[in-house]
C-alpha cells in the first residue's frame, strides 16, 4: 500500500538520535533550546516553545492569550479535531466559521458576517484558530483586518504549512497573528516522533508558554514571590502541566529541518505532476492562491461527482483495493459526535459538507517516487471510469 504520507529517516537522523542516547540529557537538556531556536530562525521570529504535540502547543498557546470559561472561540470546520479541542480544554465555547470553496480556508466574507452579528449578540470570539488547510495560507491579511476591527487574537494552526510561505514571509513569522503553531507527527512536513512548537513575537506569551509547558513551575528569580530559599529551590506560580519535548525528539527535529526545504521542494514537484497528468479528469485540483507558497503537506482533489456516476465511496475503495491509501481531509469537526452534542447539527457548514463529501487526498510525501505517482494515477484513472 502506497501511503497518503510518510516520513523520511536518514542515516544523519539515526546518528543524532543516538548521539542524545549517549549524552547526559534525555530531557531537560541542550537539543530542545537548540531545535527551538533553528525553527524560529527558518520562521524569522523571535521566540519558539517546543512541546510534545501541536494539541499541547494549541492548549498551552490558547491559555496564555486568556481563554477561559466564559470565552467563545471559532475556527475552521474543515481541520483535524485538535483545533477546536484546545479551547474546550480551556472551558470555553467553540464555534466554527464555513470554508472557502476554492482553498478549504476559513473564509473571510463569511467570518465578517459572522462577526457582526456575534457582535451585537454580544457573543464576540476571544480567538480565533486559523488552520493552513494543505499547507496554504489562508487570507491572513483580511483575516488580521477583523481581528483589529472586531478585537479577537489569532492562532495559526499551521501544523500542515511549516516550509511555506505568505506575502513573502515564512509562515510562522507571526506577521498577521499572535502564535502559529507547528506539528512534528510522522505525516507532517518534518517529524520529531511526536512533538509541536509555538511561535511568537511575544515575549509575554512565550514566558507564559514555557512556564505552562512545565508544570507551571519557575527557576526564574524574577517570576518568584520571594528569593530563593537555596540552590535547590523552585516555585511553582501556575497550574501548568507536563507538555515538554524529550532532547531525543529535539535532535531528530534539528536533523530533519536542514531538510524542509528539499522536503517542500520535492512536494512542489509531486503536486506539479499531479497538476499535469490529472488534467484531464472530471476533478478539481487544489487551487493556488498567488500570496501563498504552499508546504504540499496534502494534495485534496474533489471529485465531480455529477460527471462521474459513481460515488465518493466507491472510488475511494477502489483505490484502496489498488493499493493507493487515500485518505480523507477532514470529517467536519461539527459533525463529530462529541460536537453534535455541543449543538452543532448537519446543514451548519455548508460549504464544508459539501467539501466533506467530494475529497479524496492522494500520496504526497517526500520519498514518493516516480513509479509509485504512476501508480497512483494509474488506479485514479480506473476508479473514475
Ligand atoms: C496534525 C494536526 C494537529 C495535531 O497535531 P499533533 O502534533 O498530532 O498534536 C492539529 N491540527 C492540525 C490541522 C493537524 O493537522
Amino acid at each position: 500500500m502506497i501511503p497518503y504520507g510518510k516520513q523520511e529517516i536518514t542515516q544523519a537522523d539515526v546518528e543524532a538520535v543516538i548521539e542524545v542516547l549517549h549524552s547526559d540529557f534525555l530531557t531537560q537538556g541542550p537539543a530542545v533550546p537548540q531545535f527551538e531556536s533553528e525553527v524560529a530562525k527558518i520562521c524569522n521570529v523571535q521566540y519558539a516553545v517546543a512541546t510534545n504535540s501541536a494539541t499541547s502547543s494549541l492548549h498551552i498557546a490558547c491559555l496564555s492569550l486568556g481563554l477561559g470559561a466564559g470565552d467563545y472561540f471559532w475556527t475552521s470546520p474543515i481541520t483535524f479535531v485538535a483545533s477546536a479541542n484546545c479551547g474546550l480544554y480551556c472551558g470555553a465555547r467553540v464555534d466554527f466559521v464555513d470554508i472557502n470553496p476554492l482553498t478549504y480556508n476559513i473564509c473571510h466574507v463569511a467570518l465578517e458576517s459572522k462577526l457582526i452579528e456575534a457582535k451585537i449578540a454580544g457573543r464576540l470570539p476571544k480567538i480565533l484558530i486559523v488552520v493552513h488547510m494543505c499547507g496554504q495560507s489562508a487570507n491572513m491579511k483580511e483575516l488580521h483586518n477583523l481581528s483589529v476591527r472586531f478585537g479577537f487574537k489569532i492562532i495559526e494552526d499551521a501544523s500542515h504549512a511549516i516550509g511555506g510561505f505568505y506575502n513573502g514571509q515564512p509562515i510562522g513569522s507571526c506577521a498577521y497573528s499572535d502564535i502559529t503553531i507547528f506539528s512534528f507527527h510522522p505525516v507532517k512536513i518534518i517529524t520529531t516522533g511526536e512533538g509541536g512548537i509555538a511561535v511568537t513575537n511575544s515575549k509575554t506569551m512565550a514566558t507564559e508558554m514555557e512556564l505552562l509547558r512545565s508544570h507551571g513551575i519557575t527557576r526564574n528569580t524574577n517570576q518568584m514571590t520571594h528569593s530563593p530559599d537555596g540552590l535547590w529551590y523552585y516555585q511553582q506560580i501556575k497550574l501548568g502541566f507536563n507538555y515538554r519535548m524529550t532532547d531525543i525528539q529535539a535532535a531528530l527535529g534539528l536533523s530533519q529541518i536542514k531538510r524542509i526545504k528539499d522536503y517542500v521542494a520535492r512536494r512542489h514537484h509531486i503536486a506539479e505532476s499531479y497538476n499535469h497528468l490529472l488534467s484531464n479528469l472530471p476533478i478539481v485540483t487544489p487551487w493556488q492562491d498567488k500570496d501563498s507558497f504552499s508546504a504540499f503537506h496534502l494534495y485534496i482533489i474533489r471529485l465531480k461527482l455529477d460527471l462521474i456516476g459513481k460515488s465518493r465511496q466507491e472510488i475511494f475503495d477502489c483505490l484502496r483495493e489498488s493499493g493507493v491509501g487515500v485518505n480523507v481531509h477532514y470529517i467536519p469537526v461539527h459533525l463529530q459526535p462529541y460536537f453534535l452534542n455541543l449543538g452543532f447539527k448537519i446543514g451548519d457548514f455548508p460549504v464544508a459538507e459539501k467539501y466533506y463529501s467530494e475529497v479524496i487526498s492522494l500520496p504526497i510525501f517526500p520519498g514518493l517516487i516516480a513509479s509509485e505517482q504512476e501508480r497512483v494515477i494509474k488506479a485514479l484513472k480506473e476508479a473514475l471510469l
